[in-house]
């Protein structure tokens, strides 16, 4: 049948037509193993019974109501229970339909917040070169990924780089992880000092870098670092937790590991996990107070911002996450995830990295081990495995980004947490075989 629609979906993909746990399952019968979640996304898997009944309910009580008119029971609900599993000082919540909208509103937010305090010559943003924020021009302008922006850099606001915090490419021979970890903060406090911080509104960073750079955590010593850098000079720091956020790290909010706090935090993917398009913004209860006693509102909005269907929906997938202890199980089950990676490719001549967290692991590619020259960008190593693997019914997901113009390949996972140990041997074996039968 031929498509009509825009993008890739135009080539000649297969039809997906249902989910069963981890599998998604094409029209002609074909089983795919979701091994990275699509993007992150399916942390339960795809077919959810407690997920799918409180669709059901919701939708037969009520499909929608405009914000500008109502609240309603699920958008308060979402708010309350997310705030419930919060890092410290968010208390308040503004539910949108993705990821990049609450970028988006994040960093309106942002400039709302020095305006209503006296502070309008706070306009710049800084984040950092191997990240991704999202596709829309806000979020895209925030972003790093040099290949994302190059087509649209003339309607990009500026936002100003700094050095992404990567361990495996940038810390220096005898340096540990923590002097390397403070080392990589400091280049913020670089950028501070050469904008002038006082013309700073805020600091944008994925706590562990997903689509651009594979599952890059940072030492432990980088975000206390950053907090303290943002709080002396009266910066804000949002974290763009849409990938790797709701559990996806081991708990639900991935900051929480690295012991700091942000201003404000954005969530979206596992959030709905697949079955509803939802993200939304957590901000703290200074910001909120600073504008509910200054002008009274933010300035923003989307028709389908606070959606009953898409709320009812994200409050079941927290109580599978929470309550039903599905987060709980994400250490453990990373932990044989990474355990059979090492097994089997730790000592294969092109894998650079292991890396990540929880059920969000990333392998880095390398033509060359000792020197850790990535492969030419020209052979597409990453879309190779995706294609190998994809032939053999593993779902992963590829990346190439850029750092400083180095290209590194890499393969990002991300499963459902309902798999288990025999799906993780499947995983890792056919993501080997795919591997080598692409170099
Ligand atoms: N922020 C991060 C860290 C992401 O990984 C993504 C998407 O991959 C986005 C924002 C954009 O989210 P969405 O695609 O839902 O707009």
């Amino acid at each position: 049948m031929a498509s009509h629609l825009f993008g890739r979906s135009a080539h000649a993909l297969p039809r997906a037509v249902a989910g069963d746990g981890c599998y998604l399952i094409d029209a002609e019968g074909r089983r795919y193993l979701d091994g990275s979640g699509g993007a992150a996304v399916s942390c339960l898997g795809h077919s959810d019974t407690k997920v799918r009944q409180a669709m059901h309910d919701q939708i037969d009580r009520l499909n929608f109501a405009h914000t500008g008119f109502f609240t309603s029971d699920p958008a308060e609900d979402l708010a309350r229970a997310l705030i419930a599993h919060a890092p410290p000082g968010l208390s308040r919540v503004y539910p949108l339909s993705g990821g990049s909208e609450a970028v988006e509103a994040a960093l309106k937010l942002a400039r709302q917040y020095f305006l209503e305090t006296g502070q309008p010559q706070r306009t710049k943003i800084v984040a950092r070169r191997q990240s991704y924020h999202g596709n829309t021009l806000g979020a895209l302008a925030a972003g790093g990924n040099a290949w994302r922006r190059e087509k649209f850099a003339p309607l990009l606001v500026t936002c100003h780089h700094i050095a992404p915090c990567y361990p495996y490419r940038d810390r220096a021979d005898g340096e540990s992880l923590d002097a390397y970890g403070l080392r990589a903060a400091d280049a913020l406090e670089d950028e501070l000092q050469r904008l002038g911080p006082e013309t700073v509104m805020a600091f944008i960073a994925e706590p562990v870098v997903g689509a651009t750079a594979g599952a890059l955590a940072p030492p432990a010593s980088y975000f206390p670092r950053i907090r303290d850098i943002c709080d002396r000079h009266g910066v804000l720091l949002i974290l763009d937790e849409v990938m790797c956020g709701m559990g996806r790290t081991g708990t639900l909010f991935a900051c929480d590991q690295d012991g700091v706090a942000p201003d404000i935090v954005t969530i979206a993917k596992g959030l709905g996990a697949g079955y509803v398009p939802i993200g939304a913004m957590l901000a703290s209860d200074a910001i909120y107070r600073a504008i509910a006693d200054g002008s009274g509102a933010f300035q923003h909005g989307h028709t389908y911002h606070g959606h009953p269907l898409a709320g009812a929906t994200a409050v079941a997938v927290l109580d599978r996450l929470t309550q039903d202890g599905l987060v709980a199980e994400v250490p453990a089950k990373g932990q044989t995830l990474v355990e059979a990676l090492t097994d089997r490719l730790e000592n294969h001549p092109h894998v650079g990295d292991i890396r990540g967290r929880g059920l969000f692991r990333g392998i880095e590619l390398v033509a060359d081990r000792d020197t850790k020259a990535p492969f030419d960008p020209a052979r597409k190593l990453h879309a190779r495995i995706k294609a190998e693997a994809f032939a053999r019914g593993l779902i992963c997901y590829p990346g190439g980004g850029t750092i400083d113009g180095v290209h590194g390949d890499h393969i990002l996972l991300a499963p459902p947490f309902i798999i288990d140990d025999a799906q993780i041997g499947w995983l890792v074996d056919t993501l080997a075989d795919s591997l080598d039968a692409s170099i």
